[in-house]
């Protein structure tokens, strides 16, 4: 069978296969800690749980309008405005049925064939898969372990030109925790009003920060709002990953044409969700700041758990529930390392090179989970390290 170009180079998401694996081997009776998945492992709070429900029940199941009930459109613009220090219009708003239809339908909005794009590597893995759909060339940027994982601005500066069309960022990021710190996001912006191109930010994690910490935006720095897309969701800060609710910030005349896009791909997000999403940003914040302060306590655990390893080193990340530890002492592939502490260990983890070829040396750890299932994992990798 033969298909298109443009569907040739996708890639299925590691955390999947990884996840498929450790499928196989509890079916068989083996006990595996799962720390492969990017998601909470907290429910959904109930006050939002029942908002659903109880739209469900009064007959909020039909088609609504693509870009999302005025409500939620309101709500969300009014929400991101305040925490980024911006001024948004409701109509810059698109609701999404999860976030990543705001991040492939913009870009099949403004990347040309033959239009380079800039990525962090490693990087979430839709980043090259939308690239590739809307035909784009993949310029991947490392990101530096010793700079929190911020990108190499050295290398960026390599590499963006006037074909550059789209620079997208992650902060903080999947697989690393980084931050973009503001330093750097206003480097990147120069380039980008020098080169003429957009922004794609996403900024799904944006709330889960530690050590008091902020995740400044890029789109709130002068000049940016009008070329920058903003990405955000629920599926992280309310635990709603199954509910498939996000959203995406961009000017009107580019959520015009992303609208179409959606109208023909999706139609429209389920009204019940959106009006949980309503009930998400405008009632108590109080399950947001449980959740985050035991991240960090649990990032604490794995961080200090693993430098406790001998050969282990990891950098303390400021956001996001993930690590990078690196793993380049042992002096095998991370694919293989993480392959032999699912099938050895019961730990299922996921090698940096899911994330693109820069991940290479290092492992990805999802902390989504409690201390005690950490805890067993960090003794369960030490014996299967000692004996490398
Ligand atoms: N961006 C990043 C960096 C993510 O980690 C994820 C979720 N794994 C998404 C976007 C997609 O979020 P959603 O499930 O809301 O589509």
């Amino acid at each position: 069978m033969s298909f298109t170009k443009r569907t040739q180079k996708l890639m299925p998401e590691g955390a999947y296969q990884v996840l498929a694996r450790a499928g196989e081997l509890e079916a068989r009776g083996r006990e595996i800690i799962h720390l492969e998945i990017g998601q909470p492992d907290f429910d959904t709070p109930e006050n939002i749980s029942l908002k659903g429900v109880q739209a469900i029940a009064n007959g909020y199941t039909k088609y609504r309008s693509t870009a999302g009930i005025d409500e939620l459109r309101a709500a969300i613009a009014a929400d991101a405005g305040r925490r980024r220090g911006m001024a948004i219009e409701p109509a810059q708003v698109l609701v999404s049925p999860g976030a990543k239809p705001n991040l492939f339908f913009p870009t099949l909005a403004l990347v040309e064939e033959g239009d380079e794009v800039i990525y962090p590597n490693p990087g979430f893995p839709t980043y090259e898969a939308m690239i590739a759909v809307a035909g784009g060339v993949p310029v991947p940027v490392p990101l530096l372990e010793d700079r929190d994982f911020s990108l190499d601005l050295a290398a960026f500066d390599r590499l963006v030109n006037e074909r550059t069309k789209l620079i997208v960022l992650n902060s903080p990021s999947n697989p690393t925790g980084g931050v973009i710190p503001a330093e750097d996001l206003a480097h990147i912006a120069a380039a980008a009003q020098k080169y003429d191109c957009w922004v794609l930010s996403d900024e799904i994690y944006t709330r889960i920060v530690f050590d008091g910490r902020s995740a400044p935006s890029i789109a709130a720095l002068p000049g940016m709002a009008g070329r920058t897309i903003i990405m955000d969701g629920f599926s992280k800060t309310y635990a709603m990953t199954g509910w498939r609710l996000g959203y995406g910030i961009m000017p009107e005349p580019l959520a015009r044409k992303v609208q179409l896009l959606l109208t023909h791909a999706l139609g429209s997000t389920a009204h019940f969700t959106q009006i949980a999403g309503v009930e998400a940003l405008e009632g108590t914040q109080a399950h947001v700041e449980d959740m985050v302060t035991l991240y960090e306590a649990r990032r604490d655990v794995i961080v200090d758990g693993l430098n406790a390893i001998p050969g282990v080193t990891c950098h303390r990340p400021q956001g996001a529930f993930y690590v990078f530890p690196n793993i380049t002492s042992f002096g095998i592939g991370s694919a293989e390392l993480a392959n032999l502490l699912l099938e050895e260990g019961g730990v299922a983890l996921l090698p940096g090179t899911a994330f693109g070829d820069y991940g290479e040396g290092y492992l990805r750890i999802s902390y989504a989970n409690s201390i005690a299932n950490i805890e067993k994992a960090l003794v369960r990798m030490t014996a299967v390290l000692r004996d490398i």
